[in-house]
């Protein structure tokens, strides 16, 4: 099921595709996300139709990209342009205040309390430091969205019995989640970003995977069970979601 990368060229400029074989595709169809363009396949299909169909699919894919880049384009940054004392860090939803204090430490230190970030900073480094800062708070990101995917994993597995083999935190240009073919499941930590029930929508998303490996009615039945109020928060993540994958 690796992907590998492929190129129609009905006109002077080529696109570069890759496609994914798939079991329950019962149709070939493209996938176009920022900068990748995907096709899904069924098993059976030789790649001289896929290339065929893709060739005769130019002008929609055109339309598709444009489209998509469109959308990053015009959606902000929530990000501040450098990180420094008094800055807002977007985290959960909101805007939180930077704080930076001069440290004897050796070692950059974040620390998150009273809706506070906090990042000691070592007064022998010399730069500026907001690299630094950022690449510091990614990582305490990082970390926090494991903690809460944990518990949103815990809330909602009992029901339906749905429990991954594993979990993942991984950064990722265009998608939220994943859930592999043996229920390990990958978790995108710029969701952080975002409102925490929209979080919790991705992994109930994942979970309900580990039942229906794909996008049936029953997946989203199950999915409903869950979160009678799911659709909302899919909205959330087709309307900004852009936003949060422009990261910190
Ligand atoms: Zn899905």
């Amino acid at each position: 099921m690796k992907p590998h990368p492929n190129a129609s060229s009905a006109d002077q400029h080529p696109i570069n595709y890759q496609i994914r074989r798939s079991e329950r595709a019962q149709k070939t169809r493209i996938v176009v996300s920022a900068g990748k363009i995907e096709v899904v396949a069924p098993l059976k299909i030789s790649e001289q139709r896929i290339h065929a169909f893709v060739t005769a699919q130019h002008a929609w894919i055109r339309d598709a990209l444009k489209r998509v880049q469109h959308r990053a384009q015009n959606s902000p940054s929530l990000a501040p342009t450098a990180y420094s004392n008094g800055v807002l860090v977007p985290f959960q939803g909101r805007q939180i205040p930077l704080t930076i204090k001069p440290t004897s430490a050796k070692r950059l230190r974040v620390q998150f309390s009273d809706d506070h970030f906090l990042v000691y900073f070592p007064e022998i480094i010399a730069d500026d430091g907001s690299e630094r800062i950022k690449a510091a708070l990614e990582s305490w990101m990082k970390q926090h969205t494991r903690q809460l995917a944990l518990q949103w994993i815990e809330k909602h597995s009992a029901s339906h019995s749905l429990i991954p083999r594993s979990l993942r935190i991984k950064t990722q240009k265009s998608r939220w989640g994943s859930c592999g073919p043996y229920n390990d499941i990958n978790l995108n930590w710029l969701l952080i970003l975002g409102p925490p029930v929209i979080m919790e929508y991705v992994v109930v998303h994942e979970l309900c995977h580990i039942r229906h490996k794909n996008h049936s009615r029953d997946f989203w039945q199950l999915v409903a069970d869950h979160m009678p109020d799911y659709l909302k928060h899919r909205q959330w993540l087709k309307q900004y979601g852009a936003s949060l994958m422009r990261g910190l």
